[in-house]
């Protein structure tokens, strides 16, 4: 039987920046991945490093998001120098815009909420009218009243994050296993057996990144992880020059060129069909916003699972039972892959969370029945 350091299970966004993190400061993890079969958000994603809309009613979420937003500003970086990949990050601040006014006045009062709700902390942000927005944005329709902009918010290329990270992850000593699913598990504090088929690993450190496989896996190690699949649909147009110099919510342009249009919120369970109808009115407001769009072929369209925690916020957590198994779970693992890179990863390397993570614990699901 092989040890390591730690083990994280799931090759996804999340596990693959904590494992780059645990690998950059020093340990010698595995990071274990079941194949390709799986259901994968991180290989259909919108790409966006986000911050604007996260964290309302929650601001340790707007404030784990902030550091992210500004910790990309090394990571990306970081990543080409280790891994020669340039993973096409930008951060030219972002909009969010509002096709009418009631959607303009909604959001006004909850960019209002958020800038109040962040103390001393600040929250950053302009309601620009439509001459103002394009202004940013040339060749916006009409029918845009306004947006909300913030300064954090950007994108990147999420596949080459995806390759970056496994690459600079093996680079520094981490040991990648493929196709494997863990199936069973031996579990004491600080001493853990993974099982495979007749594949066995142990370590004293476990993090579960297994997306959606989370919700099967924690309970294993006395944790909670209740996420659930929540469907998103993008539409891809021909590549283009460049048009948009900065990302909206729901249309931003590739270092490549294509415009990716997104994304739809779908309960429909572990259901990754494509539906006519949302692609029609994700493209629909997408020409409303830019008209220009009509003229471009689209050319790839596909559907994905997020993996959605019960109220939208990500679920961090260390087994009270079995001390140094940890979890992480999140809907936005573009945008915090650079907190778990250099921010999780390291409390993990040292053996506990730090206090403010306690918010995040999925212990909030615990409300007693009302009578
Ligand atoms: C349509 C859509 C748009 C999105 N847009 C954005 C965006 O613009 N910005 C943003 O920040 N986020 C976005 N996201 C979310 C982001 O993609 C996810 O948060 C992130 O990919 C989650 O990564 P993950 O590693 O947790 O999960 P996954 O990518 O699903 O990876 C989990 C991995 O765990 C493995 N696994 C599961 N069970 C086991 C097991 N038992 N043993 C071994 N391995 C296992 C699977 O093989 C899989 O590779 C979007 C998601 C979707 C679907």
């Amino acid at each position: 039987m092989k040890s390591y350091d730690a083990i994280v299970i799931g090759g996804g966004l999340v596990g693959a920046a904590i494992a780059y993190g645990l690998a950059r400061d020093g340990l010698k993890p595995a990071l274990i991945d079941e194949g390709d079969v799986a259901f994968r958000a991180s290989r259909g994603n919108f790409g966006l490093v986000w911050v604007q809309s996260k964290g309302i009613g929650a601001p340790h979420y707007q404030r784990w998001t902030r550091l992210s937003s500004e910790q990309w500003l090394r990571l990306a970086p970081e990543l080409a120098a280790r891994t020669g990949i340039d993973v096409g990050h930008e951060r030219p601040g972002g909009l969010h815009l509002c096709l009418s006014e009631a959607e303009f006045a909604e959001r006004r009062a909850r960019m209002e909420q958020m800038r109040q709700e962040a103390g001393n902390f600040g929250f950053e942000y302009r309601m620009l009218d439509h001459d103002e927005a394009a202004a940013m944005l040339p060749g916006l329709g009409s029918a845009v009243v306004g947006a909300s902009w913030t300064p954090y918010d950007g994108h990147a290329n999420s596949l080459y994050l995806l390759h970056a990270l496994h690459k600079g992850f093996v680079e520094r000593g981490g040991t990648y296993l493929p196709n494997r699913m863990i199936d069973y598990a031996g579990v004491a504090p600080r001493e853990f057996r993974l099982g495979s088929g007749a594949d066995e690993v142990a370590a004293p450190k476990i993090v579960l990144a297994a997306g959606l496989g989370n919700a099967k896996l924690a309970p294993l190690f006395s944790l909670a992880a209740p996420v659930r699949p929540q469907r998103g649909q993008i539409l891809v147009t021909e590549r283009a020059g460049r048009l948009l110099e900065r990302p909206t919510t729901t249309v931003r342009q590739t270092v490549e060129g294509g415009i990716m249009i997104g994304d739809s919120q779908e309960d429909v369970g572990f259901d990754t069909t494509q539906r006519p109808d949302v692609m029609q009115a994700i493209a629909e407001r997408a020409v409303r916003s830019f008209p220009w769009l009509a003229g471009l072929q689209v050319v790839r369209a596909w559907a994905a699972l997020r993996v959605m925690p019960p109220d939208g916020l990500p679920i961090y957590d260390e087994s009270e039972k079995f001390p140094g198994a940890f979890t992480a779970n999140c809907h936005s693992g573009v945008t915090l892959a650079a907190a778990h890179a250099n921010a999780f990863a390291p409390m993990v390397a040292a053996g506990e969370l730090a206090p403010e993570m306690a918010a995040f614990s999925a212990r909030r699901f615990d409300v007693p029945q009302a009578a």
